[in-house]
């Protein structure tokens, strides 16, 4: 199962993963960041096709999607060679 995490901190609040999510399932924060800017959330884990696109669309490397069918880490967790 692929795992997306968001990372408030390097957030910069532009939207555009919000706008590029076709199941509209991510939002901006009522709260700011340490560096004042709302922050992307996930609305719904469960809703999350993993299709990847708001990561790709994230000028500051905000979201990271782990898809185990692309991993390069082997099933222990470990990289592989
Ligand atoms: S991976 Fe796809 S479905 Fe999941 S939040 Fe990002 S754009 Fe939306
Ligand atoms: S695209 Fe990246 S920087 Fe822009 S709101 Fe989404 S997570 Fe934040």
């Amino acid at each position: 199962m692929a795992k997306i995490k968001f990372y408030a901190e390097r957030c910069k609040g532009c939207g555009l993963c919000v706008l590029v999510c076709p199941h509209g399932n991510i939002r901006m924060s009522t709260e700011l960041n340490e560096t004042g800017h709302p922050y992307a959330v996930l609305v719904d884990p469960a809703r999350c096709t993993h299709c990847a696109l708001c990561g790709r669309m994230c000028p500051d490397m905000a979201i990271e999607i782990d898809d185990p069918k692309t991993s390069k880490k082997d099933k222990s967790g470990k990289p592989r060679e």
